[in-house]
């Protein structure tokens, strides 16, 4: 791995550690030209898989959109963007995991926010509130009322794999 300060590529790994799941593994690496110590993410590859949306349209899964919308959710916030890469490898691993070639926008949009809520609340209920539009006041009200008192429990699991 290229070295992101001197760009040398020579580097040793320090440390590796692997989401709870193994969907993501986080490798910690020391330049052995300069010492400086960086992070990578390995994660498989998704790039291929097709979103659909709401309206039946069909896109490539994108990672630096669903990353601008976690920036924003998480201004001010104290999350890392090591935390928000983490976070997309993770939701990446769990559309591969359970889906081949095509995955609705929705289920990605689910991941996202039973993650985020774990991470940081007022960072969700921003996504959230992008998200699913809520309708009116009451809906709103409704899922904070949910989520204060769900937010002890684990996270759902992904629903099952389904063969195209
Ligand atoms: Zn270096």
């Amino acid at each position: 791995m290229r070295c992101p300060v001197c760009h040398k590529d020579n580097d040793r790994v320090v440390d590796t550690r692997s989401s709870d799941d193994g969907g993501v593994i986080r490798r910690r690496r020391e330049c052995c030209n300069c010492g400086k110590r960086f992070t990578t993410f390995e994660r498989v590859e998704v790039t291929s898989i097709q979103v659909i949306k709401k309206d039946g349209h069909r896109a490539p899964f994108d990672r630096e959109k669903l990353r601008r919308g976690l920036e924003r959710a998480c201004w001010k916030r104290p999350v890392s963007a090591d935390q928000i890469t983490t976070l997309i490898a993770q939701v990446e691993g769990d559309v591969n995991s359970t889906f081949y070639s095509e995955v609705a926008s929705r289920f990605i949009g689910e991941r996202v926010m039973s993650y985020l809520r774990e991470l940081d609340q007022v960072a969700y209920v921003r996504f959230a509130s992008v998200y699913l539009r809520f309708s009116d006041a009451r809906d709103f009200a409704q899922e904070l009322d949910d989520m204060m008192n769900n937010s002890k429990n684990k996270l759902p699991t992904p629903e099952k794999k389904s063969k195209k």
